[in-house]
């Protein structure tokens, strides 16, 4: 049976590609510390491997063992005010660890690394929709060590030492359909989520807008939200490419589609028929006022074509923290 690993796989999007890589067939292995996830396995995609990606001794051992084709590697801390107020744990977490990582992985014979990057490599870029030629000049710390991340993988590649392909996603949002697995921090930062959490405390909590002074059209913030089910696939398809393409290789994942912080409020309040209690707040700092996607190379080399839309996005978030909410 072929064999991956799947670091951060009880977290976020990385359960989501397990419960793909484990609907193709693949022999998927988990290593995640459980440290922004819940402890116990939220899923049964794979098999848990409870240890740090930085446990070079347990990492190279895992690999001699089940000789996987790849590595996709999720697990990094990614909120943008924690990486603001606390930039050592960044450093740390994401760059440190992963460099540890690539050391194990090249040490154990991985030749495939499949790694999760963000638009926040961006800045701020303006108006336009940030493609791949888009200069990469980070406002914020997160930001900043995916970029340093990248620059590492960039080099090793270059070195003949793995072949990368590094995904830049816009806002992750949604959950399987069936409503299963899902986005569930904790605390929870992200947009929708927290829409549908103060939706949830039936008028108990209002949902707090970040900011309404942005340079945009209705002042707040806008984003581009893509389903975690059209990212994950997005993976499958580049970790296939890299059999034919070696090197290093990137691509913006969005949906090209720039929705303001109002508009999906709007949005989830089409969707209940009810009007959700709000109130405008100081923007959080290091979010910067616009960010979509162009994701014409993804579409033209990896067939990427987004399946859902941001109403799906919102209905299976819906679905899945009212179940969770239920039992
Ligand atoms: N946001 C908001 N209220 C919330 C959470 C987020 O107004 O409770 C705003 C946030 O300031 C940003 C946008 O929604 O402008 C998307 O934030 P999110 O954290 O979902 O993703 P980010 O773009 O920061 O990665």
């Amino acid at each position: 049976m072929r064999s991956i690993v799947i670091t951060g796989g009880n977290g976020y999007i990385g359960s989501h590609m397990c419960k793909l890589m484990n609907k193709k067939g693949f022999d998927v292995h988990i290593i995640d510390n459980h440290s922004t996830s819940p402890q116990a396995p939220v899923h049964k995609y794979g098999t848990f491997h409870h240890f740090d990606i930085a446990d070079k001794k347990r990492a190279i051992e895992l690999f001699n063992k089940i000789r996987p084709e790849s590595i996709f590697h999720f697990a990094a801390r990614a909120v943008v005010p924690e990486s603001e107020s606390n930039p050592m744990l960044y450093y740390n977490e994401n760059l440190v660890k992963t460099i540890s990582l690539l050391e194990s992985a090249i040490e154990g014979g991985v030749k495939k690394f499949v790694f999760s990057s963000t638009c926040a490599t961006f800045g701020e870029a303006g108006s336009e929709n940030i493609s791949e030629d888009t200069p990469q000049n980070p406002i914020n710390t997160y930001g900043r060590t995916k970029l340093l991340m990248e620059q590492v993988m960039h080099d090793l590649a270059s070195k003949d030492l793995l072949d990368v392909i590094v995904f830049r996603y816009f806002n992750a949002a949604g959950s399987c359909p069936e409503g299963t697995i899902g986005e569930n921090h904790d605390p929870e930062s992200h947009l929708i989520p927290n829409i549908v959490r103060a939706h949830l405390s039936g008028g108990l909590n209002n949902f707090k807008i970040f900011g309404d002074k942005f340079n945009t059209p209705d002042g707040s913030c806008v984003r581009d939200y893509i389903h975690v089910e059209d990212l994950v696939m997005a993976h499958f398809e580049g970790f296939n490419y890299l059999d034919k393409n070696h090197g290093f290789h990137d691509f913006n994942l969005g949906s090209e589609n720039g929705y303001s912080v109002k508009e999906v409020v709007t949005a989830f309040e089409d969707i209940t028929k009810k009007e959700l209690k709000k109130e405008i707040c100081d923007p959080r700092p290091g979010d910067p006022p616009r960010l979509v996607g162009d994701s014409k190379k993804a579409r033209k080399e990896l067939n990427f074509k987004p399946q859902y839309n941001l109403g799906q996005c919102i209905a299976h978030t819906l679905k899945y923290l009212t179940t969770k909410n239920e039992k």
